[in-house]
């Protein structure tokens, strides 16, 4: 399946609104982007909603005295941190991952001029050797903020993929991802474009429970659709 005429089809439907993606909000914000604050806010995007996320960074930026940068959160008491992201679920969690992400920009000035000049893999290990860095978190902020040829896999990618018959049932995060790179041919515009826009026909119209196949422009191409 052409993965392109996909994105065509998606591209002609909808204009995904910066301000419910966090990542999009926070790069399209400033020319200034402070990466530490971006991974934060992709951290605590993982497993609810991105608006509950951007609720939990405002918090913490208040509470951090207005920016967020790794010497205030590591002479933060760890319970200011957990009250402040609260709104996003898995508090404590995220808590520890939050200082880990300090202490790792502390340990190096320079770690994000040298993930700039890594290759996608390498820069991947790396940031997953981070305590709570999952593939996810990696990916986003490789793909949005580096610009490097991954492509991040949410539960309404995921959804998306295997109803259209793209991604099977049980297959695996590693495998999807590689093979969408592929077929992109490591076009960062085209993983950026189709990682927002799946995420969007997810949320809107090929919804968990009742998808709205009726008003779905991938009708046609659709395993799930052909099958019900
Ligand atoms: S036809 Fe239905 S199941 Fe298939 S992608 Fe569209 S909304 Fe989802």
């Amino acid at each position: 399946m052409n993965l392109y005429e996909i994105l065509k089809r998606l591209e002609s439907v909808y204009r995904p609104n910066k301000d419910e993606y966090i990542v999009l909000h926070m790069i399209s914000k400033d020319n200034q982007v402070n990466h530490f604050e971006i991974l934060i806010g992709i951290v605590l995007s993982q497993n609810t909603s991105d608006r509950n996320a951007m609720r939990a960074l405002n918090n913490l930026r208040r509470d951090l005295g207005g920016i967020i940068e790794p010497e205030r959160v590591l002479r933060t008491p760890v319970e200011t941190i957990i009250n402040a992201i609260k709104v996003a679920g898995i508090a404590k969690r995220r808590a520890e991952t939050i200082y880990e992400l300090a202490k790792w920009f502390k340990s190096d000035e320079g770690i994000v001029n040298k993930l700039h000049m890594l290759d996608v893999d390498e820069a991947r290990k790396i940031l997953m050797q981070i305590r709570g860095v999952g593939p996810k978190t990696a990916d986003v902020y490789l793909l949005a903020v580096l610009r490097k040829p991954t492509f991040p896999i949410d539960t309404h990618i995921k959804r998306v993929l295997t109803r259209i018959g793209l991604a099977l049932e049980n297959e695996g995060y590693e495998s999807i991802r590689k093979k969408i790179v592929s077929e992109t041919h490591n076009d960062v515009d085209i993983l950026m474009k189709l990682h927002i826009l799946l995420i969007e026909h997810g949320r809107r119209v090929c919804k968990a429970r009742k998808p709205l196949c009726n008003e779905c422009v991938l009708r046609d191409l659709c395993s799930y659709y052909k099958k019900s």
